[in-house]
Parts: structure tokens; C-alpha cells; sequence
């Protein structure tokens, strides 16, 4: 039994669990008693694989990155996660659930969504499988991200706006779950990252962690070693990294690093940092590190890539920073962006903005010349051009 991957009780050391309102509790019991039964039955293997190749374009290439190399003295890998359809991991997550849904017979899928990637992806494949699809998303985010409203509208999707406190991911996180509460027969609940009550946080890292899966097979092709000295990824509810780390979890001569968002720097009152400023808590129905003031109340995240702006982390996060398993490294706005240009100069491709951030780690640790490093390069950085463009002198 692994250390770092969930108890028969749902928690990760001292973090997880389900914290849900007594209504939930019939959804939340039904998924949990069924999830591993369905995901491991040969029929939802084949077509999950079958998805994942034929539809998202799977294996993602790993690509190793020779001018970057050189600049850093050592030999770096990128996880080509920003090749999928849609441009980023969540897919992955996304085709997993809503086969899991079909074959609970849920006929209508809700979802919330900050930036509106993770919308984008569910409303995908609400498409791709000819299910409703509502997503629950703040009136301020709304007006941010108008570019993935007018996505998810065309892909059939209905946006509801979250018109209650800062009108953000919190607000629409609470209408998802009301929503939940008053259908809990015909609908399903796709949460987009390793976030929310057990078994949410175990059954996307398991989603994801085809991409550690594939790292290893490519990593055997290419340098004869499955196993590499470094894994980097950045940490927002932490999914991407979740699956970027699942195979090497009790390797411990595999050396995992998560970057988390510092915003304008840990204390200026305007960062995510939330392993650095985070204390026990609970968000979104599960226990773990989150940013809070004495008295409890959240804390409003900031970051300039909107997918890491979230108070918290999931759960498997929490407990890899507290037991040292992982090392966080906290990664400014503008380190970030200044890691972004590099890499679109350097190697011809534009990252997202979130994974600028684990790039960003690459200045600041030490590596020898002949240490493997792999970066999880978790989306691309379409959605971030008209950021970028403020940056472009
Ligand atoms: C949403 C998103 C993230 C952050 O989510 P995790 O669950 O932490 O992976 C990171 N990168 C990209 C490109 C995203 O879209």
C-alpha cells in the first residue's frame, strides 16, 4: 500500500475525506461504490483508450527540448500535454467522467469552471456523447474569459452565471453543488481537478495518470531509464501534476517538484501560494491546505494564469508537501511570463500560462549534465495571447 495514494477511507495522510451536506450523500456514496468496479471493467478500459487515442490525439509526444538543454546544462523533456485536443490535460479527466456518468445513467452533467477550461473540456465531451451540459461559472469570470463562454456556448452548452459573493470560482464551485443537491437522480457532477469530497481527488489523479504512464514507456525508448531525476508541473487543484507524478509517487529517487502561483510575491496580499500561506481546511467538500484568514474565511487567490488562482490545493498536494515527498517552489507572475518567452524563443512553442510556471523552476534548481528533467507542459498558450501581449515591447 502506497504512502501518497488515497486510504480505504478516503484520506491522503491527514487530508481528504468528504465533508458534503447530508443530501449529497446518497451521490457521493453511489460514486464511491462504484467508480473503481467501472474503471477498471475491460468495456470502460476500451473505450476510455480508445478516446484517448483516436479522439485526443494520445500518446502525447515527449519531446525533448535540445536549446533548452543546452541553456540549462542538463537534459530536459516536455510532456507534450498542450498537443491535445482542446489544448491542455483536462481532457483527459473530462472523457474519463463522462463515461463514468453513462454508465451510471446519468442523462445531464453539470460542471463549474474558473478560467472555463475545464468547461470547455466537459462541454466537449457532452458534445462528443450527446449529453446536456450546464456549467456554473462567476459573473466576473464571465466577463474575463469571454473567448471560453463563446467556446462552451458553441460546443451546446448552457453557462450559468454565479452572481453571489466575488462572483468567481468559489461562487460557482457552491451553485454546482446546489444544483447537484436538487437533482441527485439524473445528474452527474464533473469536478476538474483532484479536488472535492473522496473519491473525486483519487479518480481524476487516476484519469491523469496516463500521463505518467506514457512518460515512463518514452522514457524507456529514449534513455533506456523509465525512471528520470526530475518531474516538474505546476499546482492549481493540481491534476495535471497528480498524473505527471502517479507512477513515480514511491520512487523516491525520482525527484517530484510542484510550482505553485506567487502572484505578485508570497506576502503582497496578491498570490496562490497556497503551500506557503495555506493552513488546514475545508474547501469544496474535502480537507486540505487552504488560504484562509484567523477566523476561517477564505482568502481570494491571485494569479496571472487564471488556472492556478484557486485558494486551495487537493488533497494528495497537501499531504506530498507536508511529507516532504514533494518540493514546492513558488513562481512570480512575472518569472512565469519571462519563463513563457524563453521557451517560445527557444523551442518554437507557446506555453500556457500555468505551465510557464513549472518551466520557471528550471532557474531555480540545480541540475548536473546528465540529469533527466521532465516537464508536464500542461496546455498551451493560445488562451493566454492577449496576456503575453501586454509583456510584448
Ligand atoms: C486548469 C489548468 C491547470 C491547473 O489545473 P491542475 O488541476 O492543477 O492541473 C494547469 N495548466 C493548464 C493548461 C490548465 O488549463
Amino acid at each position: 500500500m502506497s504512502k501518497y495514494k488515497v486510504d480505504e477511507n478516503g484520506y491522503y495522510g491527514n487530508y481528504g475525506g468528504a465533508y458534503i451536506p447530508e443530501l449529497l450523500y446518497p451521490n457521493v456514496e453511489e460514486l464511491k461504490e462504484a467508480y473503481l468496479r467501472i474503471m477498471n471493467s475491460p468495456d470502460f478500459i476500451q473505450e476510455f483508450r480508445h478516446l484517448l487515442s483516436d479522439y485526443v490525439g494520445r500518446p502525447s509526444p515527449l519531446y525533448f527540448a535540445k536549446r533548452l538543454s543546452e541553456h540549462y546544462k542538463t537534459k530536459i523533456y516536455l510532456k507534450r500535454e498542450d498537443l491535445n485536443h482542446t489544448g491542455a490535460h483536462k481532457i483527459n479527466n473530462t472523457i474519463g467522467q463522462i463515461l463514468l456518468a453513462k454508465r451510471l445513467g446519468k442523462t445531464r452533467i453539470i460542471a463549474e469552471t474558473g478560467a472555463g477550461q475545464h468547461g470547455v473540456a466537459t462541454a466537449t465531451v457532452c458534445a462528443l456523447m450527446g449529453l446536456e451540459c450546464i456549467v456554473y461559472m462567476g459573473e466576473v469570470d464571465i466577463q474575463r474569459q469571454a473567448p471560453n463562454v463563446a467556446r462552451m456556448k458553441l460546443l451546446g452548452a448552457t453557462v450559468v452565471p454565479a452572481t453571489c459573493g466575488s462572483k468567481t470560482l468559489k461562487d460557482a464551485t457552491n451553485e454546482a453543488i446546489r444544483d447537484w443537491i436538487n437533482h441527485p437522480e439524473n445528474t452527474y457532477y464533473i469536478i476538474g481537478s483532484v479536488v472535492g469530497p473522496h473519491p473525486y481527488p483519487d479518480m481524476v489523479a487516476r484519469f491523469q495518470s496516463i500521463i505518467s504512464e506514457e512518460m515512463k514507456q518514452q522514457l524507456k525508448e529514449k534513455e533506456n531509464n523509465e525512471y528520470p531525476d526530475y518531474v516538474i508541473a505546476c499546482v492549481g487543484g493540481g491534476s495535471n501534476a497528480a498524473g505527471a507524478f502517479y507512477h513515480y509517487l514511491d520512487h523516491p529517487e525520482v525527484k517530484l517538484i510542484a510550482a505553485e502561483a506567487a502572484g505578485k510575491g508570497i506576502h503582497s496580499g496578491h498570490s496562490a501560494a497556497t503551500s506557503a500561506l495555506g493552513k488546514p481546511g475545508i474547501i469544496h467538500g474535502s480537507k486540505t491546505l487552504l488560504m484562509q484568514t484567523e477566523d476561517g474565511q477564505i482568502v481570494e487567490p491571485y494569479s496571472i494564469s487564471a488556472g492556478l488562482d484557486y485558494p486551495g490545493v487537493g488533497p494528495v498536494h497537501a499531504h506530498l508537501f507536508e511529507t516532504g515527498r514533494a518540493e514546492f517552489i513558488s513562481i512570480t507572475d512575472d518569472e512565469a511570463v519571462k519563463s513563457a518567452f524563453e521557451l517560445c524563443q527557444l523551442e518554437g512553442i507557446i506555453p500556457a500560462l500555468e505551465s510557464a510556471h513549472a518551466l520557471a523552476c528550471l532557474s531555480k534548481l540545480n541540475f548536473k549534465p546528465d540529469e533527466v528533467v521532465v516537464i508536464n507542459l500542461s496546455g498551451r498558450g493560445d488562451k493566454d495571447l492577449s496576456t503575453y501581449m501586454n509583456f510584448l515591447k
